[in-house]
């Protein structure tokens, strides 16, 4: 059954480039701009959808090569598209691999279109998203504070220099962050503004035995009611787990990623008395035999747009509490449609284990009206409104993209950033 008004007449794709600042981790440093892909949707009647994914020209090709397949497909028969977008993106494997970010296209870009009609959905049944994922667990959606290590600068046209009268924050967002203390100020800087009630670091960077001896320092300044997660991006030998991972027992919620493949992770979980978390090891549902075989993780981060989409982080989350797997997602550089999918989805999870990872406090533009998407006591509210409950801001699109065309950038790639610092630094898979 169709029904002409639910029929999609048009997709739009607009690259955009967003200030990033200079975030440090194991593949090197975040260039100036972060790149998204804003998707929009429209059907035949008049109802427009919109959607966020992550951005390169490889991704631009992709959306082009189903952009006509797709018109005239209805928005509620989402399985033909996705085995429309499956046919037409081609990928050597369903699984991440060992690349510094995940760059599988057909889970990004199903996940894009899936995203804007659900939010088509949602605004023809003036409801939100979170209804047509199982329905409101909660209002509030708690995210943890994502700490970095970083260089000087807020990204974009400001470069790499700091603006000289600013405070709070927006200091710290601009702040050199790579010392013990500076870090330990990032994290109460970014606690007092957001109120936040957990704490990640993006660790990676540097040898195991500073970033471990900055854990112990975050755990001894914000005590043990602070949940403490810590991401090394397998930058360990399973050695250098061992090793360093039982230097923070006691101190961990959990432990990201500590080294690489799920067999090493099922390993290291019996030598350290840690709950393991992977957006790495497990990250696809052809993993997920191998993962219960082995037991790999205690929490699998999801992110919608490596999962392919919101409904099948529901089927993922609806895995993990059948095999005793905790569950919560992953986060990278994002604006506020990706910040409203998830919220939409951490809402209507039954149970909630932990507070959500999300970059969003980083980014100090935005392309949605009303500008930033508040977090407030930790948690940030299921926009109002039906579907998505955001709208673009056409001028902030306009300008984002204006930055994607001036700013030359169409890949993401932290290792040449970080070669501009230091020549002859590479990017290597176990680090340490
Ligand atoms: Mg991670």
């Amino acid at each position: 059954m169709s029904h002409s008004s639910h029929q999609i007449a048009k997709i739009i794709a607009t690259p955009i480039a967003v200030p990033d600042p200079p975030l440090l981790n194991c593949a090197g440093i975040h260039a100036p701009y972060a790149l998204r892909i804003i998707l929009e949707v429209v059907t035949e009647g008049g109802i427009l959808g919109v959607s966020e994914i992550p951005g390169n020209e490889r991704s631009m090709e992709a959306i082009r090569s189903i952009q006509g397949l797709l018109v005239g497909k209805d928005v509620l028969q989402l399985s033909q598209i996705l085995s429309i977008v499956r046919d037409e993106i081609e990928e050597p494997s369903d699984e991440r691999g060992g690349a510094p970010h995940d760059a599988r296209l057909a889970v990004h870009i199903f996940s894009a279109i899936e995203v804007a009609c659900l939010d088509i959905l949602g605004k023809m049944l003036e409801v939100g998203v979170v209804d047509l994922l199982g329905g409101r667990m909660r209002e509030r959606v708690p995210f943890a504070a994502y700490l970095f290590y970083k260089r000087k600068g807020a990204g974009g046209t400001y470069g790499y220099e700091t603006q000289p009268d600013i405070s709070g924050w927006e200091y710290h967002r601009q702040a050199e962050g790579i010392e013990t203390e500076d870090l330990v100020a990032q994290a109460i800087s970014m606690v007092d503004t957001f109120g936040n009630k957990s704490i990640k670091l993006k660790g990676g960077p540097f040898v195991p035995e500073k970033e471990v001896a900055d854990m112990h320092a975050l755990y001894d300044h914000f005590g043990p009611d602070m949940p403490l997660r810590y991401d090394p991006n397998a930058a360990w030998s399973y050695d250098t787990g061992v090793q360093w991972g039982k230097k923070l027992e006691g101190v961990l919620q959990y432990l990201e990623d500590p080294v690489k493949g799920q067999e090493n992770m099922a390993n290291l979980r019996k030598e350290v008395n840690i709950p393991l978390a992977t957006n790495m090891c497990t990250t696809s549902f052809s993993q997920i035999p191998n993962s219960v075989r082995v037991h790999s993780e205690d929490i699998i981060l999801s992110d919608h747009h490596f999962w392919g989409g919101l409904r099948s982080s529901i089927e993922l989350y609806r895995i993990c509490k059948t095999f005793g797997r905790g569950f919560s997602m992953h986060s990278n550089s994002h604006l506020g449609i990706s910040m409203a999918a998830m919220i939409h989805l951490g809402a209507a999870l039954p149970e909630f284990d932990y507070d959500l990872d999300t970059h969003y406090p980083w980014q100090n533009e935005d392309v949605i009206v009303g500008g930033k998407i508040p977090i407030e006591d930790g948690c940030a509210e299921i926009p109002d409104g039906p579907g998505l409950g955001v709208e673009i801001d056409r001028e902030q699109l306009k300008k984002l993209h204006q930055n994607y065309i001036d700013c030359g950038i169409t890949e993401r790639d932290d290792e040449f950033e970080m070669q501009k610092l230091d020549p002859s630094w590479r990017f290597v898979e176990e680090r340490y």
